[in-house]
């Protein structure tokens, strides 16, 4: 059976096929911004990526899928965090590029075959504005930047459906922006010293020096790495409009040809039933839920108890309901030691996961099978459907939320500071303790340690 995926340009399913002559599958899914760990909901979207890749794997051959996922290293954001610290900007980049690929392999994501960084394709992006100059879809602004005319390509809107009203211009604002339209968007920003510091490129034929426009960068990687036309675009659906919107109008007018036969968009992840935000203490990168005893696998895991083109309420209860999940898949997989008849007892699970990427559907299919407890045992089929799962039950299990050394002696401290009945510094004690994420839970003869959200 083709895996059958919706296609957010068409919206409809569709099936997933390579359509280059070579047979191999370009699948580009847009990355990280490197100045910040990632958080859970942009691992959502690389956990629900790395299932398509194990499942295009599994269907073309693991040497038949080419799959690109960049990092954006230049933007405001990069650029305002190493202003911020007050250091270079490669510093900043290659520090939270490494933290985010110790998060990638603790998620058991499969590396991208090319990991394209912007700042690594300037000149691709600056020969791409040239040629959209040239075709007359880019200007130069009197202040020396590069703007992409959205109205000379009249596709615009087909991916978002967004109204040409909400495009529409105001004189006023354009004039003050440097901009024909308001709607337009920059190729190319001109160097700005209060705001740039050191980060400038020379930029397309007759204009200033710069640095390249965000949207710009995927168009420009894509091209060079997978060629004009890509087999399958994804990213998450905060990028629908309108990064992708851009990057189809400056592909397609640059080439003159279809830029993504396929749009796929994973959907909004909740915490709590609630947006994450630092300031609802709903925020939670990897690192904050590993230090609160949950095991990597177990986030895996609940990242894919939801359906992606549905908002997943992600909780610590369904952490919890995770790491014993996985429990129960360790001790089936201990129980079948020999590798069984291949008659592929856990082919409902991959027909769930070829079906638009029912992660919910195949998780119920699993566990209904190994349940049943009356099948022949079938190591191989069982160890496919991890495989595509991404599940790797050789990782260690969590450990029962154990506090780390430097909790263990606060609270030491403070168990004595009560015994002693001292209790201001008790109380300091306490605070510093939830602080740092940690609930001390005093029992008659002692007490007992349990992380919680933190504040
Ligand atoms: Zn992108």
């Amino acid at each position: 059976m083709p895996i059958q995926l919706f296609d957010s340009l068409e919206r409809r399913l569709k099936p997933l096929a390579p359509s280059h002559p070579d047979g191999v599958f370009r699948f580009y899914n847009c990355g990280l911004t490197v100045y910040a760990p990632g958080h859970i909901g942009n691992f959502r979207t690389f956990v629900v990526n790395d299932v398509l890749r194990r499942l295009l794997e599994l269907e073309f051959g693991k040497d038949k899928v080419k799959h690109v996922r960049n990092l954006t290293d230049v933007d405001d954001r990069t650029i305002g965090q190493a202003k911020k610290e007050n250091r270079g900007l490669a510093e900043i980049t290659q520090h939270w590029t490494k933290i985010f690929h110790q998060d990638c392999a603790a998620l058991n994501l499969l590396p991208p075959h090319a990991e394209p960084t912007a700042t690594g394709y300037i000149r691709e992006q600056v020969n791409m504005i040239e040629c959209l100059m040239e075709k007359g879809n880019a200007y130069r602004a009197p202040d020396g930047s590069v703007y992409f005319k959205i109205a000379s390509f009249p596709g615009y809107g087909a991916l978002s459906r967004i109204q040409e009203r909400e495009l529409q211009v105001t004189n006023a604002i354009a004039d003050a922006d440097h901009k024909d339209s308001v709607s337009d968007f920059a190729l190319w920003k001109v160097y700005k010293p209060e705001e740039d510091g050191a980060v400038k490129w020379t930029g397309p034929g007759g204009t200033g020096e710069g640095r390249p426009g965000w949207h710009i960068e995927c168009s420009a990687m894509s091209k060079s790495i997978l060629g004009d036309t890509i087999d399958l675009h994804t990213g998450g659906v905060d990028l629908l409009f309108p990064h992708h919107e851009n990057e189809i109008a400056q592909s397609q007018c640059c080439n003159g040809t279809t830029f993504a036969r396929h749009w796929y968009h994973s959907e909004h992840l909740l915490v709590d039933g609630k947006k994450m935000s630092k300031s609802l203490g709903n925020y939670y990168t990897l690192g904050d839920l590993v230090a609160k005893g949950y095991s990597p696998m177990a986030v895996r895991l609940a990242l894919l108890m939801g359906h992606p083109r549905k908002q997943l309420n992600f909780t610590l209860d369904s952490l919890h309901a995770a790491e014993s999940a996985l429990a129960n898949l360790r001790a089936h997989r201990a129980s079948l030691a020999t590798a069984g008849a291949a008659h592929e007892a856990f082919a409902p699970v991959l027909a769930m996961l070829q079906d638009d990427l029912n992660t919910p559907g195949a998780l119920g299919a699993l566990f209904t099978i190994i349940n049943r407890k009356d099948g022949e045992p079938d190591a191989a089929s069982f160890d496919r459907v991890m495989f595509a799962l991404g599940l790797d039950l050789q990782k260690p299990a969590a450990p029962a939320a154990a506090a780390p050394g430097a909790i263990t002696a606060l609270a030491e401290k403070r168990w004595a500071a009560k015994q002693a009945r001292d209790f201001a510094a008790a109380d300091a004690l306490r605070k510093e303790l939830t602080a740092a994420g940690w609930a001390m839970l005093d029992g008659k003869d002692g007490y007992r340690l349990e992380p919680v959200m933190k504040k």
